[in-house]
């Protein structure tokens, strides 16, 4: 997607603080923090939201999920918040596909 500020970041025309990259995923550091540690896992591939994940593109889930295992794990980080906003409502401000990974502070519950 050309207009799409996370496709830019995947692509490195936009700089970004990575925190790891492969193939087919990019983790790096919110530039806005919520929280001591926020970072965000992204497909490179452009998905605009968990409400188009289908069982074409689902694989890439999985493995951005075993990736923020991964990363946790290596961040000495036990206890941790994934989210991902889906859709204006319910606050996604960038329409590609993007978990959230916030940690170092209690969260609350229900999310606000
Ligand atoms: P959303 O609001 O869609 O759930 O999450 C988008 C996130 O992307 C926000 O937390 C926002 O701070 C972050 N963000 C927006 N623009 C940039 C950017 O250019 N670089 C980085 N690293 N994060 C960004
Ligand atoms: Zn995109």
């Amino acid at each position: 997607m050309d207009n799409c500020l996370f496709c830019k970041i995947a692509r490195g025309e936009i700089p970004s603080n990575k925190l790891y990259e492969d193939e087919e995923l990019l983790a790096f550091y919110d530039i806005a923090p919520q929280a001591p540690v926020h970072f965000l896992v992204i497909p490179k591939k452009h998905i605009e939201s968990c409400a188009a994940v289908t069982g074409e593109n689902s694989v890439v889930v999985a493995k951005a999920f075993e990736l923020i295992a991964k990363l946790t794990s290596e961040l000495g980080i036990t206890s941790f918040r994934v989210v991902s906003n889906c859709g204006e409502d319910a606050g996604q401000s960038v329409p590609h596909l993007h978990f959230h990974v916030m940690a170092g502070r209690p969260f609350t519950w229900p999310a606000g």
